[in-house]
Parts: C-alpha cells; structure tokens; sequence
C-alpha cells in the first residue's frame, strides 16, 4: 500500500499512471534533464511491462518504415513515403535515446531488449510487384533508405528467407526488398530496465497494485488522483501538478473521468492480437529476419501479416501474424464492461458513424474470430508453404484500443495512429491508440515533456542537456547527420553484428 512506501502528503510534480514503456520512457527523460522533479508512477497491475509493452503481447519490430508497406500508400502513379521518413527518424530518436544510456553506464546489455534483424517486405502477384518496385525506386534515392536492396529472384530470395521460398517455383510471380538495419525489440525487457534506473538513480520506484479510479480537479495542488489498492480496497488521494495518463488500453477510460472539455467525443474500439508461435526448433533456426508481406485490400493496417524471428529472454523464436481477436476489453488484463463503459452521449455519435464507416473492419473482424487453427495455419501456409499444424501453437498477444474521434463532416473517425490529448495549460497529458507505439514512445515522449513542462525544455539548460540526450530531436536531418547517428547508435546498441542466441 502506498502510505508504507511514501509521505502520501507528498505533493508530486508529476504522477503517471501505468507502467507501461510510455510513462518509463517519460519519468526517465524528466528526471535525466530535471532529477529534483518529484515524479510517482501508479500501476495496476503486481509487475511492470504487463499488457502491451510486454515481450509477447507486441511484435517487437522496431517500426522504421523499413519493411512495413502500410507506411507507404500508393497515390495515384506514385508512391507516399512522407510517412516513412517520419517514422524512420523517430526510430533512431529512439536508439539515440536507448545509446545514451548504455554511453552512461545506466545500461549494461542492450542485447537484452535491442537485436540487429533485417527486415524484408515480400510480395507476390502481378500488381503487388509493381507496387513494390515503385517504393523501392522512391525509397532508394532517399539517405534513409539507399541501403535497401530490390529482387525479384527466387534465388536470391533463397538466401534472404529459405523458409518462405522453399518448394516455390520460378513461376510464382514475387518480388522482396531488403535491408539489413533492422532492429528486434524486447519493449518488456527494456520497460523493466528503465524503470530500473528510475529506482536505483532517482529514487522513483512505481508502485504497483494501485489502481488509479479517478482524477480531479484540486483547489491547493492542480490534481487529485484517486487510487484504490488491489489488494486491500483502501483508497486514497494523491496530489499532482501534471498528470501524465499512459494507461494504454486503459487510458480512454480514465480520461473520460477528467473534467477536461478536450476529452468530448473520443471513444475507443478495442482488438486484440494473437500470434502462431513455432515449437519445431529446426524450423526455428531456418528463419532469420521480419518479412512483411501486405494486408488484403480491405483489412486494417495493424493486420499486415509477417514472419518474425524474435529473441525473448535470450532464446530464439519465429512467430506468424498476427490474427486479430474481439474482445470488448480495453486491457489484457482488463474487465468485458471496458466497451459498454466507454460509450458516452459526446461520443455515441462518432462512435456510430465510425462503425458504418468501417463496415469491412467489422467484417474482418468476424472473419477472424472465427478462424480455426486449420484457418490460421492455411494463411500461415501462404509464406510457410509446408507448415505442420503440430508445430505452431496460438498465443494471445496485447490489446490495442483505435482511437474513434469526432469529424466534423463524417461525424467520426477511426484512426490507427496514436494522439495526445491535454488539457489548456498542459498539466494533463494522455496518450491513445497504439500505433506505430513502443518503437517512437521517445518522439511521443518528448512531445509530452514539453507540453507539461516548456519551462524545462525551453530553458537554456534544458535544450543543453536534451541535446546531449536526444542530439537529433528538433533537428533538421541530413544524410550526414542520420549516418554519424546510425553509426553512433550502431556502437553503442551493439548492433553491428547479428549474434545467434
Ligand atoms: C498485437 C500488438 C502488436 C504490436 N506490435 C508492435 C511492434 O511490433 N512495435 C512497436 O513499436 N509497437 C507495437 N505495438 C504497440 C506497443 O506495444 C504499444 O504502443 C506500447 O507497448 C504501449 O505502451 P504503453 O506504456 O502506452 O501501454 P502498456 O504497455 O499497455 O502499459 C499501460 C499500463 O497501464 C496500466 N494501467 C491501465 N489502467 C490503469 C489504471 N487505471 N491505474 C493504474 N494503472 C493502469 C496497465 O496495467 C499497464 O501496465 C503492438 C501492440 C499490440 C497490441
């Protein structure tokens, strides 16, 4: 309970609720620019790192636009790589921040939640092709992306995933890019970590089974937030002057609580990931990389099925998906009543007009919840041509809860990013939806740090030491600059080599 871990009179400059890599990203970057910051973080839950930040319950693709065709529309003759760009920088924001910490010692292994995989986009029809083609005659000519390779050789493909191109033909019309900069994560792994170095440098433990019910508005301090013990039932009042709401699945429901008008009309619509998970060890060694193939034309972006390895808790593993679940849960770990609870009179209206709108979301949806593990292993077999059902088991993976936002002339939206809503003096924060999530959480981060303290991060002293944190935020960046931050991050992450677990 918290009154035997701290002064509960206390008055926190920041609270954060949740333990997920959002708010360990965030108290981390406070207290290393700020550490007379008094910051508590609040968890439901008995452990950190539980729902989607865990090692299983997300992909650990380290999302930088290198595999993933949906950061890529097509736009008339063209391809859009805008979105690319973005994505890629922030990813290397992300590694900037991650090397920092190993540079400072605060880090010891960063094999431990960071792997060098390459990372391959794999088509196959006529159309798909030529799509692909185009990315990568786009992608090429960018500092990003020059290292990329393009074929349309099944020998070739032999040698980037044996696994997928075996018992195929020189009929088969297919085309993969490839490049070997990417990055495997463990987010579970790095979470635990970060909150480590909260504990152990800054005296800023988290305290878990605290159930964070409510928040207020507070005449002394700016807020009070109200917790309830887990196990007790003892509930109390803690105050804060920013509140930082990074609950993940569970943050819509508790900003619904704050009497903020940027709050109205926001809803949420919850769907869960599963994963095939390998039990054949030989198969497991034949595989080394991401390959990201494209979702079918009306399915979500989220439902991109790929073939990963991955490296949790220092074994290797490959695992297929993923397949998408309904459940009416905000959280893993959440209550069936999530979705009823959230549905609201500001936002029934957005709500409703998002569910017309995505009427072949709905159908997917259906479709998916009720596939057989004969169904699953038949999509499976569409990379994996002779995959056994006796060797892949489900695994049901995190929650991820889309954003559903009013629109002015469609009456609402649903959106597959992720967003930030504060209130008019910034003194409180909340993060929704998931996407592209854990692997951009320091960009995301950093924009919640200056919006609740522009003081720090505007002071002179503030911008010195964020520059030796995170030199590329807020940079203009060139393809000298993106090397020299490659290179440096290389080092630092070990990324250099890929070593087999
Ligand atoms: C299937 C799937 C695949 C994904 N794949 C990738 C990927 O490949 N790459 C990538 O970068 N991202 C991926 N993501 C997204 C990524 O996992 C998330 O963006 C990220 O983990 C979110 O972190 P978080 O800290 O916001 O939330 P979480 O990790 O969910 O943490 C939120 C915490 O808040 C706690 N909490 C909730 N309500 C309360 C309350 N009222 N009081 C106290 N505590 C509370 C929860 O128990 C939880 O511990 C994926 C997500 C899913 C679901």
């Amino acid at each position: 309970m918290i009154e035997n871990k701290v002064d509960i009179n206390t008055d926190y400059d920041l609270i954060c609720v949740g333990a997920g890599i959002m708010s360990a990203t965030l108290a981390l970057l406070i207290k290393l620019v700020k550490p007379e910051l008094k910051i508590l973080i609040l968890e439901r839950l008995d452990k950190v790192a539980q729902e989607s930040s865990a090692a299983w319950n997300n992909a650990g693709t380290g999302h930088s636009a290198l595999c993933e065709l949906n950061y890529t529309p097509e736009k008339g003759d063209t391809v859009d790589c805008s979105k690319a760009y973005k994505i890629c920088k922030q990813f290397e924001l992300s590694k900037q921040f991650w090397s920092f910490l190993v540079e400072e010692n605060l880090i010891e292994n960063p094999k431990d939640f960071i792997n060098p995989m390459p990372h391959h986009s794999w088509v196959t029809g006529h159309d798909n092709v030529v799509f692909l083609k185009k990315r990568f005659e786009t992608l090429k000519h960018h500092f990003m992306f020059e290292d990329m390779e393009f074929t349309d050789s099944l020998e070739k493909m032999k040698t980037w995933f044996p696994l997928i191109v075996n018992n195929r033909s020189e009929d088969e019309v297919m085309a993969a890019t490839r490049i070997s900069r990417g990055a495997e994560m463990n987010f579970g792994s790095l979470t635990e970590k970060l909150f480590s170095i909260l504990e152990t440098e800054f005296n800023t433990p988290v305290y878990c089974n605290e159930d964070v019910i409510d928040i207020d508005p507070d005449d002394d301090v700016e807020w009070s937030v109200e917790v309830k013990n887990t196990i007790t039932g003892k509930k109390q009042f803690l105050d804060a002057k920013h509140v930082f709401i990074g609950a993940g699945g569970g943050s819509l429901l508790l900003l619904q609580k704050v009497e903020i008008e940027e709050k109205e009309g926001y809803g949420g619509f919850p769907v869960s990931g599963e994963w095939l998970v390998c039990k054949n060890e030989a198969l497991i060694n034949r595989h080394l990389g991401k390959v990201y193939s494209k979702a079918g034309p009306n399915d979500p972006p989220m439902s991109t099925p790929h073939l990963d390895t991955r490296f949790i808790d220092g074994k290797r593993q490959l695992m297929f998906g993923p397949f998408a679940g309904f459940s009416p849960k905000f959280l893993k770990k959440g209550s069936v009543l999530d979705l009823f609870k959230s549905i609201k009179t500001d936002n029934i209206k957005p709500m409703l007009s998002a569910f017309w709108d995505n009427l072949p979301l709905t159908k997917y949806l259906v479709e998916q919840v009720t596939a057989s593990h004969e169904d699953r292993m038949n999509d499976l077999r569409k990379f994996v041509k002779d995959a056994k059902s006796e060797d892949w088991e489900i695994l049901i993976a995190g929650q991820r809860v889309q954003i559903i936002k009013k629109d002015e002339y469609e009456g609402g939206k649903l959106q597959f990013g992720t967003e930030v809503v504060k209130s008019k003096n910034g003194s409180i924060t909340c993060l929704l939806g998931a996407s592209p999530g854990a692997s951009t959480a320091t960009h995301v981060m950093l924009e919640v740090f200056e919006i609740a303290f522009p003081e720090i991060v505007n002071s002179e002293a503030g911008k010195h030491r964020l520059k030796k944190i995170v030199p590329i935020w807020k940079a203009e960046i060139n393809a000298k600059l993106f090397k020299e931050t490659i290179k440096r991050s290389s080092k630092s992450l070990a990324l250099d080599n890929i070593t087999i677990q």
